[in-house]
């Protein structure tokens, strides 16, 4: 079976490189060619379009930054669901939202396609040491069939439900990751404006149940103030803005996340769109530093 593999970002590329070491055969494009050549070196074929993926491929799969990348590669003009894709399967790893999701599953179809959602849970460790958890939308034969091929990337595969239930269950999942990391960036800024040092409040914090878990791994980043993306602060962003969406196409108030969305849109415009989501915590350190002392 080869694979062809679109999108080869801080994601694509581990989960690519875990199929590669797993010894299946690789076709592989990126918008930016030099992000294939560590793959390449180490036999994957290189091709210039989606296209020219879908035209050597049996099983596709996506990991792309947003629902536009996906449409693009999808159904543009030099799109991988053209003639002669019938016959093969799409899974998409992207996080889009859940009518998205849908929709490629009925562009897919019109091309004898076959269709999964399949966003992932983890983030940059995870994805090289293939530790991911797979949240699939779809029908459970064709879950089943590609479930070996999910477990070569990733620890956990689960059917959510039909198409567009994945996309669905990684948007609640961020949902959650974005407000509670604001949160806890806010309780740091309080306890700091309050004298706490900042490594009694990550020592008191981090770990305790208060706390979401994942913070553990954004310690050192909150610590050190080295904020090298694991998951970049736009994407997070965006996928505030999917939960938005979402959320008004089945009449959901939204209200902490709306303004949630809004704050990491101030982080975007203030230049930390490629750091790490984590750094939205620069946004309330560097306010409180500038602040008169003896007010
Ligand atoms: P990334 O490093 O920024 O990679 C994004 C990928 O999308 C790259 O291949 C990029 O191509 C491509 N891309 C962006 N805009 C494009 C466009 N307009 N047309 C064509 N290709 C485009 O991001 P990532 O962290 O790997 O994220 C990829 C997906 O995984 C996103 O949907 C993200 O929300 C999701 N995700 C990320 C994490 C995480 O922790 N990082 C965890 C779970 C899910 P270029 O190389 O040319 O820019």
């Amino acid at each position: 079976m080869k694979i062809g593999f679109i999108g080869l970002g801080i994601m694509g590329s581990r989960m690519a490189a875990n199929l590669h070491a797993r010894g299946h055969d690789l076709v592989v494009f990126n918008r930016s060619p030099q992000k294939a050549e560590p793959l390449v070196a180490a036999g994957a074929v290189a091709v210039n379009n989606p296209a020219a993926v879908a035209a050597q491929a049996d099983v596709l799969i996506t990991m792309l930054a947003h629902p536009e990348a996906v449409r693009e590669a999808a159904t543009g003009e030099q799109g991988f669901l053209a003639k002669g894709s019938a016959g093969t399967t799409w899974i998409d790893c992207s996080t889009v939202h859940p009518s998205f999701s849908r929709e490629m599953a009925a562009a897919a179809q019109a091309q004898q396609v076959q269709f999964l959602d399949a966003p992932v849970a983890g983030s940059k460790p995870q994805a090289a040491a293939a530790e991911l958890m797979f949240f699939v939308g779809g029908e459970a034969a064709d879950i089943d069939r590609y479930r070996p091929l999910l477990e070569a990337m990733g620890r956990k595969v689960t059917h959510i439900g039909p198409v567009g239930q994945g996309s669905a269950m990684k948007l609640v999942v961020n949902h959650l990751l974005g407000t509670s990391m604001l949160a806890f960036a806010e309780s740091l800024a309080l306890g700091t404006g309050l004298g706490l040092s900042q490594n009694a409040l990550l020592e008191a914090l981090v770990g305790s149940p208060v706390a979401p878990p994942y913070l553990a791994a954004k310690r050192q980043k909150l610590a050190t103030g080295d904020y090298a993306p694991e998951f970049p602060l736009e994407w997070l962003h965006k996928d505030l803005q999917l939960v938005a969406r979402a959320a008004y196409e089945v009449g959901v108030a939204m209200p902490t996340s709306a303004v949630t969305k809004e704050i990491y849109g101030l982080a975007a415009r203030q230049g930390l769109k490629r750091q790490d989501f984590s750094a939205i915590y620069r946004l309330f350190l560097e306010r409180s530093l500038e602040r008169p002392s003896g007010t």
